[in-house]
């Protein structure tokens, strides 16, 4: 009796690349300042400096009351910490802060859906990179106690004596032992299947994430572009925003530029508002912003 069952696993998992595309400060950006009165006596220390609101881009997709109270949360940022009012809403006197639409909020924008689409690849891809392997190593384990039933069985067989008194009964419980093994066989074999199909869609999601990856619009790290500018020309103040990625960011930056507003100039910290470059530490005032407020209003 010869047994023809033969299965041939290839349980190796090839992976292919998985390279985490780094999540770099997408919209990091670096803003300038007119210098050209920066000095203590364009600083506003005593006296609250009023802002209004000027062109608004519908392109932004604010309406100019939800612009108002992102400049107001930035405005009341500084105002809270220093514990006076700095700065005041001022619709008729107010120095004119716009919101001026350009190829750097596409850009953004851009950077937000591609982040969002490669979010949710990794949404599909995690949970195969976490299961397949174990599966993989669950079904050799299955695999080797079939291997070991089978040549037990192909023991019993070779030891099989046809002319012994119960020949006829034992024929029986061994075909029916290897009828068991047979479908035991196809079920591995459905199982194995199963998890190239697995695979497979796993290596192609992956691949279809890298090639995302390689023919995205990547920011240039080493541009950032400003998303915020504050310019004071003879004592004329005039903040542009040019790009936000989000509410937040948005009111980190007005933060910022009403900061030089104010005559406050950088600070070193990359936590701290005052910090050159927009980036994901920057929540609240720090006391580093404090101390260059303190700084500042000192020398007046
Ligand atoms: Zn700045």
């Amino acid at each position: 009796m010869s047994f023809l069952i033969r299965l041939t696993f290839i349980v190796i998992v090839a992976f292919l690349g998985w390279r985490f595309w780094t999540q770099s400060n997408v919209g990091s950006s670096v803003e300038q300042i007119t210098q050209q009165v920066m000095n203590p006596k364009a600083a506003y220390c005593q006296s609250p400096l009023g802002w209004r609101l000027g062109n608004l881009d519908p392109a932004f997709n604010l309406t100019e009351a939800q612009a108002i109270r992102l400049i107001s949360t930035a405005a009341e940022m500084w105002n809270n910490a220093v514990g006076k009012e700095l700065l005041r809403h001022d619709p008729a006197q107010g120095f004119v802060i716009d919101f001026k639409f350009d190829a750097r909020q596409q850009q953004l924008l851009k950077q937000r859906l591609l982040q969002r689409n490669l979010a949710r690849y990794d949404e599909a891809i995690q949970p195969g990179l976490q299961n397949l392997p174990e599966k993989f190593a669950e079904l050799d384990t299955k695999i080797a106690e079939f291997n070991q039933q089978k040549a037990q069985l192909q023991q019993q067989i070779s030891q099989f004596q046809p002319n012994a008194q119960n020949a006829e009964a034992q024929r029986r419980q061994l075909e029916q032992q290897q009828q068991s093994l047979i479908r035991e066989a196809d079920w591995l074999e459905q199982q194995r299947q199963q998890l190239l199909r697995d695979q497979n869609y796993l290596n192609e999601t992956i691949r279809q994430r890298n090639e995302l990856v390689q023919t995205a619009d990547l920011p240039t790290e080493t541009a950032p572009f400003e998303v915020g500018l504050m310019t004071i020309k003879q004592q004329q103040r005039q903040m542009t925003l040019f790009a936000f990625s989000s509410e937040t960011d948005l009111v980190a930056t007005i933060a910022h530029e009403f900061g030089h507003a104010i005559g406050i100039e950088h600070t070193p910290e990359p936590d701290s508002i005052m910090f050159h470059q927009l980036n994901a530490q920057q929540q609240q005032l720090t006391a580093a912003d404090l101390r260059a407020w303190q700084s500042t209003c000192q020398t007046q």
